[in-house]
């Protein structure tokens, strides 16, 4: 695993962005097969999926031979609602990009049989070729996805139980009313995420402190599902300086050679 430690967030995204970008022009450059990826919502990816969209309008990347599956939905949810996260990426990145309407995937949180509708997620996936690049968040709890604690590290596209504590965060969204904020999702599993290529993760804010902290320097438990990334041949963190507050200096220093010896 490595940490990208930057300033602040939007150093951060931006770094986010332009690897991404890199990866999907690299691939772009030597096979004609699409560029899977995969995909989430939240605050976090905010400023990065904006650098995305900046780079498309500039010619510096596209998305038409991108294939891309979403990490998870609300079940229950309308998809017209605004906070489901159909509409969110709608707004934050498929509307102003070039990917084409077929190539995006999100989970159906409405569909008459959950279980074969997180079946074939995992099909379609499969037979895209599998992911060459995750992006994803990470909860004030270590959650990857809605994989809270306690989900098996093995775990697959399924049916999740959010808990109160998620649940609680994303009341944000929905009139600070926990009550309206479903208590069910569809997401992918633990083993989808890190069964990709590579697997990017968000973190910005004190208020992720303590998962890193778990993540990078915990052991590797369903305690904190993210920290499953250990586990992984090619896991990065890119954090701010909130986010790794809460590591010890050491750890933090390496990860700092690292990036200087290596670059980027
Ligand atoms: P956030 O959510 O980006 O809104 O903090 C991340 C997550 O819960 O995975």
């Amino acid at each position: 695993m490595r940490l990208i430690i930057r300033d602040d967030s939007k150093a951060g995204s931006l770094w986010a962005a332009h690897h991404i970008a890199r990866k999907i022009n690299e691939k772009a450059a030597v096979s004609d097969k699409p560029f899977i990826l995969g995909l989430c919502t939240g605050s976090t990816p905010i400023e990065t999926y904006a650098e995305l969209i900046r780079m498309v309008k500039a010619g510096e990347v596209s998305f038409k031979n991108v294939i891309s599956f979403n990490m998870d939905e609300y079940v229950g949810l309308p998809e017209s609602h605004p906070e489901s996260y159909h509409s969110f990426m709608h707004k934050y990145l498929f509307d102003h990009i070039d990917e084409p309407a077929e190539n995006i995937h999100i989970l159906n949180g409405n569909a008459p049989d959950l279980k074969a509708e997180c079946e074939n997620y995992e099909k379609a996936i499969e037979e895209a070729g599998g992911f060459d690049l995750f992006l994803g968040g990470i909860g004030e709890d270590g959650h990857i996805a809605f994989n809270e604690p306690f989900s098996s590290l093995q775990s697959r596209t399924r049916v999740v139980t959010l808990t109160y504590d998620t649940r609680v965060v994303n009341s944000r969204f929905f009139d600070n009313d926990v009550n309206q904020v479903p208590k069910q999702a569809l997401s992918v599993g633990v083993a989808t995420v890190l069964g990709a290529k590579e697997v990017v993760i968000l973190a910005f804010g004190s208020k992720k402190a303590r998962a890193i902290k778990d993540a990078v320097e915990g052991p590797y438990s369903h305690y904190c599902t993210v920290s499953g990334l250990q586990a992984h041949p090619d896991g990065t963190i890119v954090c701010d300086e909130l986010s790794v507050g809460e590591l010890k200096v050491n750890s933090y220093r390496y990860f700092k050679a690292v990036e200087e010896a290596e670059g980027e």
